[in-house]
């Protein structure tokens, strides 16, 4: 499954990201036909049955093709391991998920809240023997394009997130409509934007009380998938800085040769390093009560040093760093968004300060 990730982001995605930018549309073929669109589905549900260490190398060959495509199916793989888990929603969905014949989407935050997802107010109330869902997502990747969306809803006026479930929304239900798409520094071919929910017809994946632990759990998974992409793009981008550096000449040598670009790039290498030790290390914890702290590690640190390997290595190339022919600038404007996507920097420094506070020892 690695080396298949590696060839379709070398193949599938590199060449053709331009023209899905200049045309606006997500590339849905090509996604349905990669076959990594059920890395955590079991095998008799037609996945790949991959172990989490397993599927976070395949997300790193992809952070190297294009980290919001590569995002874009860290989502869906979390989709679809949702619903293959659960007897009734797999019956109608885990096939076609598995398969990439549909798209999955996970809508949790709402136009006034992102980090403080307790805060959300969308709202299921149950309705016969299904439910209905009343409110508007922010956010929400794939809009308008995936076929299925996790929606994490409160069920009561109780404040704070005991009363959390998680239903599953079909795009094409009554009382579904995607009114506004935002416009972005880049991967515009991504559709991003508000889900308007108008007592839409749903099904329960994770009833009142178990929402929240549900949608953390996939959010952890989600977490160390970002960390893996961050580390794809961080060592493209230190490939495309090298091969340039190696060729380019400058003052009678290869600007290689320069101790001062050795030591921007072997910077460059070390957090590399790092960024692979961090995100294997958090994918053997998942699902291990050790497992958020170790992926807070991984998601707080990896997307940063992506973002300082970009720089670092767009200034490699000079005045041409800035060009589109080089991927840089756009590595540049991924990262940026790796950094935000599945929680902020912050909101891992808040669970790895917690953890920090619970272990504290008392002195005398
Ligand atoms: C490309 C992209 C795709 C996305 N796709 C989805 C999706 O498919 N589904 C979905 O549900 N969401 C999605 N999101 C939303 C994403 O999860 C949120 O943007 C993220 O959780 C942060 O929320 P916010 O943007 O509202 O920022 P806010 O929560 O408003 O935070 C603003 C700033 O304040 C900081 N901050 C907030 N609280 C604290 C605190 N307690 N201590 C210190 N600092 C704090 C944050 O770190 C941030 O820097 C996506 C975001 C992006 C950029």
């Amino acid at each position: 499954m690695q080396a298949r990730a590696a060839a379709f982001a070398r193949e599938q995605v590199m060449p053709a990201v331009a023209e899905w930018e200049r045309d606006g549309r997500y590339p849905r073929a090509a996604v349905a036909g990669s076959g990594l669109t059920g890395l955590f589905c079991p095998v008799d549900a037609g996945g790949a049955g991959l172990s989490y260490p397993e599927g976070m190398a395949v997300f790193e060959e992809l952070g190297r093709g294009d980290a919001a495509l590569a995002f874009s199916l860290s989502m869906h793989n979390a989709v679809a391991a949702a619903v293959a888990g659960h007897p009734e929603l797999a019956a109608r969905w885990a096939r076609p998920l598995v398969a990439g014949e549909a798209l999955g989407g996970f809508s949790l935050t709402e136009p006034h809240a992102g980090s403080d997802a307790a805060a959300i107010t969308t709202r299921a109330e149950p309705d016969g023997s299904g439910w209905r869902v009343t409110g508007r997502k922010a956010w929400v990747s794939l809009a308008g394009e995936a076929d299925v969306f996790l929606v994490v809803c409160k069920t009561s006026d109780e404040p704070g997130h005991r009363d959390v479930a998680v239903v599953a929304v079909e795009r094409s239900a009554p009382g579904v409509s995607f009114s506004t798409l935002y416009r972005k520094a880049c991967a515009d071919f991504l559709p991003i934007g508000e889900m308007e929910l108008d007592a839409a017809p749903a099904a329960l994946l994770a009833p009142p009380g178990a929402g929240m632990r549900a949608a953390l759990g996939a959010i952890d998974v989600a977490r160390c998938d970002i960390a893996a992409i961050s580390a794809g793009l961080h060592a493209e981008a230190l490939d495309v800085a090298v091969a340039y550096a190696g060729e380019r000449q400058a003052f009678g040598r290869p600007l290689l040769d320069l101790q001062a670009i050795q030591f921007s790039l072997a910077d460059v290498a070390t957090d590399l390093e790092a960024s692979r030790l961090l995100y294997r290390r958090a994918a053997e914890r998942l699902g291990t009560a050790d497992g958020p702290v170790a992926v807070a590690h991984a998601k707080r640190f990896c997307p940063d040093a992506a973002l300082r390997a970009a720089i670092a290595c767009s200034e490699t190339l000079g005045a041409y760093g800035w060009l589109l022919d080089h991927p840089l600038a756009r590595m540049i404007a991924l990262a940026k968004m790796l950094q935000v996507v599945d929680g902020t920097a912050e909101i891992q420094r808040l669970v790895i300060g917690r953890s920090l506070a619970s272990s504290r020892s008392p002195r005398d």
